[in-house]
C-alpha cells in the first residue's frame, strides 16, 4: 500500500499534466505573455505548487482574485508579477503596493485608495485599469472611463503610480460566435485606444480567459489569463473534450472504503430513506461528504469507481460520508474509490460530476474542502518533459 492510500480521502494533484497543459495553452498563444490564475486555492488544487509548476513550465505572471491570496504567494516566496483584481475600500493597498503587486483599479474610490498607500510607502504602486466592455460585473465603464483614466495619469505625473496595464474580461468567451464577444472586443479597442490617445503606455492590454485562450486568437492581445484550462478542465464542453484541446485533468480525487457489507432487500440507505436496497447486496461506505465538497445536489446520481465499475451514489450525501450500491461485489475495506480523475483508468470526470450535480466543472474542483489534503505529485520537471 503507498502512502497516499492509508488517506480517508485524498486529492492527488499531478503537476506534470499542469505544466504539460500550460505548455499546451502557450502553444495556442505563443505571442502572448502567460498569467497563471491561481485564484481560489487554484481552483481547489493547492495555490502555491500549482503557482510554482506554472512559472516553470513558462508563466510570467501569476493571477488572483483578492489580495490577500497575491499576498500568500510573495509570503511563500513566489517571484515574478503578481497580479489581483477583487478589492474592497479599506483593503491591504500598503502591504500590496510594498509586495510589488500588480493592483486593479476598477474605479475612482479604488484609485484614491492605492495613491494614497503610495505616497506612504514612498513607491510607486503598480495599477492596471480594468474596462467594464460588457461583462456587467466588476470594471469601469466607458461613461466613466474618461475621468478615471484622467486621475490615472495624474498620479502617474506624481509617481505614486504607473498604469502597468489595461484590460477587462468576457461575459460568453465559451460561446463561440456569441455576438457579446465581437461587441466586447469593439469596446475593448476603443478604450484601450482612448487611454493610449491620453498617454497611459501600458506594458500589457488583456482580455483573454480560457475559452479565449484556446479558441479566439484575436482576442490574446499581450497576454493570456488562463484559469480552468491550466487544471486540464474544457472550459465550453459542448466544443471540446480535454482532450481536444490537448489539455488533461490534474486533479484525482479518491477515498478508501470505510465499510463494505452485505445487506437485506428493502434496506433504506443514508438520511430520508432515498434509496432501497432492491435485492440482496453490498453496500460501500465512501468516507466522504458535503463537509469535504462533495456536492449535496449529486445524491442518487454522483458516479464513483469502485473495484473496477462504476457505482452511483445510493440515497443522500452526508456531511461526512455516502454511500454506494456494490451489487454483491466484495471488495475489501479500504478499497479505492475514484470519484473523479483524468478518466483513462475508466474513471468519472470533474464534468461527469458536474453533469450529475446540475454544475459546472469550475465549482466541482474548486469546492473540494480544505478537509481534503492535497497530494502533489511530479512535483520536479523531469529531463525531457517538453
Ligand atoms: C477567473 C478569471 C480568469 C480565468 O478564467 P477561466 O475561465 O478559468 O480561464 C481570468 N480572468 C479573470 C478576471 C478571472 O476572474
Amino acid at each position: 500500500m503507498n502512502e497516499t492510500a492509508a488517506h480517508r480521502v485524498r486529492a492527488e494533484i499531478d503537476l506534470a499534466a499542469l505544466r504539460a497543459n500550460v505548455r499546451s495553452l502557450r502553444a495556442h498563444a505563443p505571442d502572448a505573455a502567460f498569467m497563471a490564475v491561481v485564484k481560489a486555492d487554484a481552483y481547489g488544487h493547492g495555490m502555491v505548487p500549482c503557482a510554482r509548476a506554472a512559472l516553470e513550465a513558462g508563466a510570467t505572471w501569476v493571477g488572483t482574485a483578492t489580495p490577500e491570496e497575491a499576498l500568500a504567494l510573495r509570503a511563500a516566496g513566489v517571484e515574478g508579477r503578481l497580479m489581483c483584481w477583487l478589492w474592497t475600500p479599506g483593503g491591504p493597498w500598503r502591504e500590496g503596493v510594498e509586495a510589488d503587486l500588480d493592483m486593479s483599479v476598477s474605479g475612482m474610490w479604488a484609485l484614491t485608495e492605492v495613491t494614497a498607500a503610495a505616497r506612504e510607502a514612498g513607491r510607486t504602486a503598480r495599477v492596471q485599469l480594468k474596462a467594464d466592455t460588457g461583462l456587467g460585473r466588476n470594471g469601469c465603464t466607458p461613461a466613466d472611463w474618461p475621468e478615471l483614466v484622467a486621475a490615472a495619469l495624474r498620479a502617474e505625473a506624481e509617481g505614486l503610480v504607473r498604469v502597468t496595464g489595461l484590460w477587462s474580461h468576457f461575459a460568453c468567451a465559451d460561446e463561440p460566435g456569441h455576438p457579446s464577444i465581437a461587441a466586447q472586443l469593439t469596446v475593448f479597442r476603443e478604450m484601450v485606444a482612448y487611454a493610449e490617445g491620453q498617454g497611459v503606455r501600458p506594458e500589457v492590454r488583456h482580455i483573454a480567459n480560457s475559452p479565449g485562450t484556446l479558441t479566439l486568437p484575436e482576442t490574446h492581445f499581450d497576454l493570456v489569463r488562463p484559469g480552468i484550462a491550466m487544471y486540464g478542465i474544457s472550459p465550453s464542453p459542448e466544443v471540446g473534450t480535454p482532450a481536444d484541446f490537448g489539455l488533461r485533468p490534474v486533479m484525482t480525487l479518491s477515498a478508501s472504503l470505510a465499510l463494505v457489507k452485505h445487506v437485506p432487500a428493502g434496506l433504506g440507505v443514508s438520511y430520508g430513506h432515498h434509496y432501497v436496497t432492491s435485492g440482496e447486496t453490498t453496500l460501500g461506505l465512501v468516507p466522504a461528504g458535503y463537509g469535504d465538497g462533495i456536492p449535496r445536489h449529486a445524491s442518487g446520481t454522483g458516479p464513483v469507481l469502485v473495484a473496477g465499475k462504476w457505482r452511483t451514489v445510493a440515497g443522500r450525501v452526508a456531511m461526512d460520508q455516502f454511500v454506494v450500491d456494490l451489487g454483491g461485489d466484495e471488495p475489501p475495506a479500504g478499497a479505492e474509490a475514484v470519484l473523479f480523475g483524468p478518466g483513462d483508468r475508466g474513471e468519472p470526470t470533474a464534468e461527469d460530476w458536474a453533469r450529475a450535480a446540475g454544475t459546472i466543472a469550475y465549482e466541482i474542483v474548486t469546492r473540494v474542502g480544505s478537509r481534503v489534503p492535497r497530494v502533489f505529485v511530479n512535483e520536479r520537471t523531469q529531463p525531457g518533459e517538453m
